[in-house]
């Protein structure tokens, strides 16, 4: 039978003016015009050689249907142990933990569990791209106190004017993406003061917990006894044992924050690949699986910095992440967009502009290049760059 009407379906759009992220735009583009991805934040190297064997090891020995809504209990006490090891907490294992579906799936279910609807969250700009989208899928607001470089330093007293008696979460990241900064002690207790006696949660963003350089150490709110008491911290095993690709993280709080948490992930994903956490259980108790990841990465910073001081880029400092800010004033006056889409189109190099992580971004003529890549990779892309 002939259909012979058009039905059109009107759906009101929930993120209307919302469209691709940045970070699929540009791996699209770098595909297509053939150029080094240093856009999108993925190692270009695999996951260690022993977690990929434990893995296939966990699939062949049958762990492949549900794994418990908050993970296994060994990865658990695995997490708690590193926990306990690097920040001097004792985590209860039953209560303030839960595996989750990345460090995304955390920060989407800890955003519509913990935020009430009309109220406002605090988000530090530049930022994560998945923080603000959640914030309005929850019904709430996203308040934005905008950084500036190139030093990207927290302004707490300029923070504290973003809060009113709507603050129900306050975000922060750190090590930063997209800055590389890292928090300092005394963030903490400023981070601390504004909080301390009031119903607003922070979520700690700590992806990059591991990659903290020049001897620096990473705070996690996890270690502050005062902030762990409204804090949820999210973590993710993709950025730590180069293996994005399986999103598989963590979230760690105090037992009332947890219970909410919890309602929202069981109807979220319920759990996460069974097979997958149980050889993380025992790759994370095996000595040095993380210990040596700061070097590792700092390694990489510095032989891409080293190529890099011979072009007109301008390096901005980053302590931590897979990350480094750009200055190419000296080069060009385009917008961010446009030169990173001409630098990956004419130089076959592909980068992020750093507006991507503001809601209203300054004028500013930054880009975000990745340097979690092999070093064959890093000097091509630096000889490239040098070019220009
Ligand atoms: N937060 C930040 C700051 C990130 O850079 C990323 C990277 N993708 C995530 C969260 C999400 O992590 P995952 O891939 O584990 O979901
Ligand atoms: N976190 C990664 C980045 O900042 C990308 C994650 C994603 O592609 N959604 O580049």
């Amino acid at each position: 039978m002939l259909i012979d009407y058009i039905w059109s379906m009107n759906i009101e759009s929930k993120l209307g003016d919302i469209g691709t992220n940045i970070f699929s735009v540009m791996s699209g583009m770098a595909r297509k015009y053939d150029a080094i991805n240093l856009a999108q934040g993925f190692p270009n190297f695999d996951a260690p050689e022993a977690l990929k064997a434990l893995v296939r090891h966990y699939i062949d020995s049958g762990f492949n249907q549900y794994a418990p809504m908050l993970g296994i209990a060994s990865l658990r006490e695995a997490i708690a142990h590193k926990v306990d090891r690097l920040y001097q907490r004792k985590i209860r294992i039953d209560t303030e933990i839960c595996i989750t579906s990345g460090a995304s799936e955390a920060i989407f279910t800890a955003i519509l569990a913990l935020v009430p609807k009309g109220s406002e969250v605090i988000v530090i700009e530049p930022c994560y791209d998945s923080y603000e989208p959640s914030i309005r899928l929850a019904g709430a607001k996203a308040i934005s106190y905008a950084l500036e470089g190139p030093d990207f330093e927290i302004d707490w007293q300029r923070l504290s004017d973003c809060i009113s008696d709507k603050t129900s979460m306050i975000i922060v990241n750190t090590p930063h993406n997209p800055t590389g900064k890292i928090l300092k002690p005394s963030d903490l207790e400023q981070l601390d003061t504004l909080t301390r006696n009031t119903s607003i949660t922070i979520l700690s963003d700590e992806v990059y917990e591991h990659l903290v350089f020049d001897g620096k150490k990473h705070l996690s709110l996890v270690g502050h006894d005062s902030l762990f008491e409204r804090t949820i911290a999210v973590f993710s095993f993709g950025k730590t044992f180069h293996c994005t690709g399986w999103k598989v993280g963590y979230c760690i709080a105090p037992e009332a924050i947890m219970q909410e948490f919890i309602k929202v992930h069981q109807f979220n994903v319920f759990c996460v690949p069974h097979f997958i956490q149980h050889a993380l259980a025992d790759y994370l108790l095996q000595t040095g699986s993380y210990d040596g990841l700061s070097t590792f990465y700092q390694e990489k910073r510095d032989v891409f910095q080293d190529i890099m001081k011979k072009s007109r880029f301008k390096a901005l400092q980053t302590e931590g992440s897979f990350f480094q800010i750009y200055d190419y004033s000296a080069i060009s006056n385009q917008s961010d967009m446009e030169f990173s889409t001409w630098l990956t189109q004419t130089h076959g190099v592909a980068c992020i502009p750093v507006s991507a992580f503001y809601q209203e971004a300054p004028d500013d003529r930054y880009v975000r290049f990745c340097f979690a890549k092999t070093e064959d990779t890093l000097r091509l892309a630096g000889n490239r760059l040098q070019e220009i």
